[in-house]
């Protein structure tokens, strides 16, 4: 066993050793730790919907309508009567014929990209890709072919030159995950149709967040119709727990016959799917929450730019301030957690070495006064470390 020791001492060694941290969620944006409450500027929960009265009566009612939890997977006796109102919902709000719910979004990439490709298909994949895309890709057995970043001409040249004896299939995340950039969609589905590939998309980043009403990223494009796959998670700006894909009818039944990791797994608890349908009526509701998160992003973000912070343009609620080395990344972080802040320092593997940062992201429910004081104290620590530019 002495591997288990070598790994962590390593890691600690390289400022990679990770470590769980209980957090108590107050509210949106907040959160309680040993007695102290800090601001957090680390969360997915975009919408601030996990506190929202409607989701929270939503899922106590479920909960004593249906019980605590499914008791079977879905093609047993798991599905119970909220998926059959969640499923078409989610289908409208996507604006395809079906969808599916998964466990998770990181579910939901395995099960999907491994049904959908086999050996003798090759998937193009953008190097920053998430995780779970990653894996889906290797648990297919289908041919992996990274293309770098956003870079259209390169991933032009690898569909020409490689060569597919089945089919070709390419997949993207829609938001970035870690750089809070969006896919250069139209480009992208413009090369899909021209060689025959079907175009799978993780909006996990970008549902309830980007395009009309938060429909993800083909609708802030205008091109629904040319993304065949649309892959998207309850679990960020939706406030629940989940993911799903949406698209065909054949499709997802496809899917529902095919994908393990949705047919071998125990259907989520009635509470967490009652939730997710709460926050589909919140985002029809109107577009106000979904406003007040893209101006709360550009506010906080042209506020560092102007204090000349290492921070890229965007217009996501993902905003990476670049550091560079991960322990910097994490010493920062640490100085930030003692002024009442918390900011993830995002390190190696999970972005490649050098590229260590603090992912900041802010959520509709943040204040303007508490983002603008966050601004000042984070320029002003990151001074103290010799970071600002400006
Ligand atoms: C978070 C995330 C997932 C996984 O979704 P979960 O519901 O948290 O499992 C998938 N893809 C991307 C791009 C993500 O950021």
């Amino acid at each position: 066993m002495q591997f288990l020791s070598e790994f962590l001492e390593q890691a600690k060694a390289c400022d990679l050793y990770r470590r769980t941290v209980t957090c108590d969620p107050v509210a949106p944006g907040h959160v309680r730790i040993n007695g102290q409450t800090y601001l957090l500027l680390a969360s997915n929960n975009y919408l601030g919907l996990t506190h929202h009265p409607e989701l929270q009566q939503a899922a106590v009612k479920a909960t004593l309508t249906y019980g605590t939890g499914s008791g079977g997977s879905r093609l047993t006796t798991g599905t119970h009567p909220l998926f059959d109102e969640l499923e078409p919902a989610l289908a409208r709000f996507k604006g395809t014929e079906a969808a599916l719910v998964f466990n998770t979004g990181y579910m939901a990439n395995l099960g999907v990209i491994s049904a959908l490709a086999g050996p003798d298909d090759v998937i193009f994949s953008d190097e920053w890709n998430h995780a779970s895309i990653i894996d889906g890709c290797r648990l297919s057995r289908a041919q992996t072919v990274i293309y770098r970043h956003a870079d259209m001409a390169d991933l032009h040249g690898l569909l020409q030159g490689t060569v597919c004896r089945g089919k070709r299939l390419i997949v993207t995340d829609g938001v970035f995950s870690m750089d809070g950039d969006i896919a250069p969609l139209p480009a992208i589905a413009d090369l899909a149709e021209k060689y025959h590939a079907l175009l799978i998309v993780d909006d996990a980043h970008a549902t309830g967040v980007l395009g009309p009403g938060g429909q993800g990223t083909a609708a802030h494009f205008g091109i629904k119709h040319k993304v065949q796959v649309q892959i998207g998670t309850l679990s960020k700006a939706l406030g629940a727990e989940g993911g799903f894909v949406a698209g065909s009818k054949e499709l997802i039944e496809y899917i529902k016959n095919k994908a393990r990791s949705f047919i071998f797994s125990t259907a989520l608890a009635p509470a967490t799917i009652a939730a997710a349908l709460a926050a589909l009526r919140q985002l029809s509701a109107g577009p106000d929450m979904v406003n007040k998160l893209s101006e709360n992003a550009n506010y906080v973000r042209s506020l560092l730019q102007a204090a000349g912070m290492p921070v890229p343009g965007g217009v996501t609620p993902i905003i990476p301030i670049m550091v560079g080395e991960a322990g910097a990344a994490v010493r920062l972080a640490d100085e930030l957690y003692k002024q009442g802040i918390i900011i993830t320092a995002i390190r190696p593997p999970t972005v490649p070495c050098g590229t260590s940062r603090l992912r900041l992201t802010v959520i509709a429910a943040h204040e303007r006064d508490e983002l603008r004081q966050a601004v000042e104290t984070i320029t002003a620590r990151a001074r103290q470390f010799g970071m600002v530019v400006g």
